[in-house]
């Protein structure tokens, strides 16, 4: 244990998040939004990409989302009649495609830790976009259930994952997922979901300067040709008892910067509207990107905000919609589910909500004094789903 960890700052604080009042017009049939892909929020961003979190509980203790201290077996986890069943899940799903969804990532918490998982998949896959295609269904896990899952959950209609691994050193993501995990079994787990077809695999690392940093290049040098794409993610300060800190942050660019005083790299052009990572390939002889030794991303949320393309909604394990991963507050839609609401009424109030949104809590940061994001109220990662 470093000083860094012994002396983290944690707030105390009640993290039982409050919900918001759902905008006035949601509930007046006589201002009825229809649902037409068309929603756009007050800075013009659609609405394109929904995060659903399965489950609050995970099976590791990454000390960047839910620090042992604060998460131990006294932590209060949502009972199961809180969460949003299968069947609730699937019905706000299709609402929010009416409004324009055509991409939809589980996460959590672990979302692999949420039982026959697998029959949600299968009933998200049988929905259809707005133009008729299958929806773009994903999941974001940290791997350790995968040699056991993959294969159910591509039978059920997964196409692809994104595994989190914070390094290679054995002893360095012990340390990080702090419960002792072996990485031998995360990468047995991403060699199963390759077997089973989940393809492309996306591989998200972290970036805690003083803590993984040296773990860039043997991670860079180890999926490099591998036909997986390895993002390295800002550490951020979400939720509220990590104990954030800016000079833990590694700004992407020196990330770049490492990686091509060994392996060159070429910028590549983003794939696809909203997207967070910024994308660099892997260069050849000659300079130019060579596919067969593959590209990686950045995310760089911290330095560099993304906000003005942000097209993601999340839905909380138990049915809050929150509009940025930085919400104090979401809008309590299970109520609304279990309150007896039609599909009408839920697609009105999913409207209302995206067209008065606001969120821009990144660019703000660029313009907030340093470290100044401790004190506040916001809703854990584990919970909203990252
Ligand atoms: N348990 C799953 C996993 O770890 O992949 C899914 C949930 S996890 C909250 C989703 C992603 O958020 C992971 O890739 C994780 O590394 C990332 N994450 C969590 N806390 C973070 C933080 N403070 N800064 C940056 N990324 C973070
Ligand atoms: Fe669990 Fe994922 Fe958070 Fe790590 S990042 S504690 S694996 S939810
Ligand atoms: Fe989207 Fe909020 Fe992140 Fe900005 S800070 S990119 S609005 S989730």
């Amino acid at each position: 244990m470093t000083d860094r960890h012994t002396h983290r700052v944690i707030p105390l604080q009640d993290l039982r998040p409050e919900t918001l009042p759902l905008p006035t017009d949601a509930l007046d049939p006589s201002l009825r939004i229809q649902p037409n892909g068309l929603l756009a929020d007050t800075r013009g961003r659609a609405l394109r990409d929904l995060r659903i979190s399965v489950t609050d509980r995970c099976n590791f203790r990454c000390n960047y989302c839910m620090p042992k201290e604060i998460f131990d077996k006294d932590y209060a986890y949502l009972p199961h009649s809180a969460l949003l069943s299968f069947e609730e899940i699937t019905r706000l799903a299709r609402q929010f495609i009416a409004h324009g969804v055509q991409k939809i990532r589980l996460t959590g918490g672990e979302p692999l830790l949420r039982k026959n998982l697998e029959q949600l998949v299968a009933q998200l896959a049988a929905l259809r976009t707005l133009d008729g295609t299958p929806l773009d269904i994903t999941l974001t896990t940290n791997g350790s259930l995968l040699v056991r899952k993959a294969q159910a959950l591509q039978d059920a209609g997964l196409r692809r994952v994104t595994v989190s691994l914070d390094g290679l050193d054995d002893a360095v993501f012990r340390a990080m997922n702090d419960v002792d995990f072996p990485v031998a079994d995360v990468l047995a787990g991403i060699e199963a979901a390759r077997a089973a077809g989940l393809g492309p695999i996306k591989i998200n690392m972290v970036v805690k300067r003083g803590t993984n940093e040296q773990e860039i290049l043997p991670m860079a040098r180890h999926f490099r040709g591998s036909g997986m794409v390895l993002r390295f993610i800002e550490y951020m300060d979400v939720g509220a008892t990590n104990g954030w800190r800016m000079n833990e942050v590694m700004p992407s660019a020196e990330v770049v910067k490492l990686i091509q005083s060994e392996l060159p790299l070429v910028a590549l052009e983003a794939s696809q509207p909203g997207e967070t990572a910024q994308r660099w390939g892997y260069a050849d002889a000659h300079g130019r990107h060579d596919p067969a030794l593959g590209e990686i991303g950045v995310i760089s949320s911290v330095t560099q905000a993304f906000c003005h393309s942000c097209n993601r909604a999340r839905l909380s394990t138990e049915g809050q919609l929150y509009l940025c991963l930085f919400a104090e507050k979401g809008y309590d839609l299970r109520s609304l589910l279990r309150g007896g609401a039609s599909d009408v009424d839920l697609a009105n109030a999913i409207g209302h909500i995206w067209q008065a949104r606001n969120d821009n809590y990144s660019e703000q940061r660029s313009a907030m004094p340093l470290d100044s994001g401790a004190a506040v109220k916001r809703v854990e990662m584990s919970y909203i789903g990252g």
